[in-house]
């Protein structure tokens, strides 16, 4: 695939270089080898410009996301509690993988959080109208039984 591209590449920069030739070393010093040299040359070095330019371009593009998502990472916050004897209650951001250490604002002390992750166990929708319809019929089972 790569081969096929860098095939095509001097194709194209070949029939442009043979076109603008054939239509300037006519009446000038230089024949058709040493003008279809300049212009393959010229073609090439403003290729690498602008493959240079994409390339810085795509990195601050990249730079950008980077940002975004520390952005955005920035805005999951937790309310945690100093554990001096302040008890001061501060939010700071939180962010997963990294090492969350703040700056008590009271007690001015470096604090480290430790993320911990519990479970529960999931609970399942209750379902009232089946209940109402069992609790119906079993007082209508006991007023029956009474009835008799
Ligand atoms: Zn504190």
């Amino acid at each position: 695939m790569q081969f096929k591209r860098l095939g095509l590449s001097f194709l194209i920069i070949s029939l442009i270089s043979s076109v603008l030739s054939f239509t300037t070393y006519d009446n000038t010093p230089l024949n058709f080898a040493k003008w279809f040299s300049i212009y393959s040359l010229i073609q090439i070095f403003i290729h690498y410009i602008i493959v240079v330019c994409i390339e810085i371009f795509v990195g601050l593009k990249l730079k950008n996301l980077e940002l975004m998502q520390i952005h955005e990472l920035s805005k999951v916050t937790s309310v945690v509690t100093c554990p001096c004897y302040l008890k001061h209650k501060q939010t700071i951001p939180l962010i997963l993988n990294t090492n969350n250490s703040y700056t008590c604002e009271r007690c001015s002390k470096n604090i480290n959080t430790v993320i911990t992750i519990d479970t529960v166990m999931k609970t399942t929708d209750v379902n009232s109208k089946q209940i109402f319809d069992t609790l119906n019929d079993k007082s209508n089972e006991i007023n029956d039984g009474n009835m008799q």
